[in-house]
């Protein structure tokens, strides 16, 4: 099997929001993961866990309170100038909501064209237009809109002026946070579709920040699910979803709609109880402790370590790392 080489590595990483006096909101503490050249990674859990922070501290958005990231081995906070551009140019983002995301005052053209302008990849105005052109064809618009205003595009449309722009710059990694959630449930699946098409076109790594399991469960080659600011557990898409061992991942699993209309009937839905804790005053021990349904007593002592308990399939949680020994 050809060894996997990894395009970024998170060590120990950790995004505190400081809100005044000693109160400080922990939105990422102690994560740790790697993402492969060329794999998709989903990261995955309910609104509030942290999931957007991490991916937005992996790639330089927010500055780091703790850990380090690595970027082809490099600590991207020891980039040099030249460095840091090409890093600007090699990672780019997929937004949640292509309405803010895009500038209104801007025509097509120059929105996806700024980037290439900004990196210097094209020569002249016709090689720009011709770029322009092809890209837009590339993501299913008619390249003849690229004098027309977002404005005058459909949320779905507007998505794909959104990746236009990110693909003009030849990237290598793309962050998609939450890239559909914002568009109608008819268009969501033709942007998923477009963008797993243009990962497996250009072998690029990508990022899917998503609440949705399912959307996730379809494109990731390993997930990661989060919950307040931690990584619970972390597996490849087929060990995930066909075992999830933390109890956590279990119910957000047995809540996904099963096509199956007899195993829809027959399965054990797990229920949440509760809501999630805030992560400004997170309980003791295991975050998890006050909503799950095997708590023990090492629970509310010990914070349970992310540790592998199957081949490339690890999981936080006291009662998985017993039954693992
Ligand atoms: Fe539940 Fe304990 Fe595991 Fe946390 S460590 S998920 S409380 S069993």
């Amino acid at each position: 099997m050809e060894e996997r080489k990894p395009l970024l590595e998170v060590r120990h990483l950790k995004k505190y929001f400081g809100l005044g006096g000693k109160k400080e909101l922990k939105a990422v503490d102690d994560v740790s993961f790697v993402i492969y050249k060329g794999e998709t990674f989903g990261i995955v859990g309910e609104s509030g866990c942290g999931k957007t922070t991490c991916g937005r501290t992996c790639i330089g958005v927010y500055d780091a309170t703790g850990g380090e990231v690595l970027y082809d081995g490099k600590d991207i906070r020891k980039q040099t100038k030249q460095e840091r551009k090409e890093f600007t140019r090699k990672v780019q983002m997929i937004f949640q909501d292509p309405y803010s995301s895009l500038d209104p005052r801007l025509k097509v053209h120059d929105i996806i064209a700024e980037g290439m302008q900004i990196h210097h990849l094209v020569s002249s105005k016709k090689e720009e237009e011709t770029m322009v052109q092809r890209l837009l064809r590339q993501v299913g618009l008619n390249p003849e809109h690229a004098g027309r205003y977002v404005h005058e595009f459909s949320g779905g449309q507007r998505q794909r002026i959104g990746i236009a722009r990110a693909l003009a710059v030849d990237p290598e990694f793309l962050l998609c946070d939450e890239p559909i959630s914002a568009l109608d449930v008819s268009v969501q699946a033709q942007i998923i579709n477009l963008l797993v098409r243009l990962q497996k076109e250009r072998g690029l790594t990508s990022v899917f920040i998503a609440h949705d399991l399912s959307m996730v469960k379809h494109i990731s080659d390993r997930v990661g699910v989060m919950y307040l600011g931690s990584m619970v557990e972390l597996a490849s898409n087929y060990d995930l979803y066909g075992e999830p061992l933390h109890p956590y991942t279990q119910a957000l699993i047995s809540a996904i709609p099963m096509a199956d209309p007899d195993g829809e009937a027959t399965r054990e839905r797990i229920k949440l109880e509760g809501e999630v804790p805030s992560p400004i005053n997170p309980p003791p021990g295991c975050k998890f402790r006050p909503r799950c349904r095997y708590a023990m007593d090492i629970c509310e002592k010990e914070a349970p370590k992310l540790i592998e308990v199957k081949p490339n399939h690890f999981v936080a949680c006291h009662l998985c790392h017993q039954q693992h020994k």
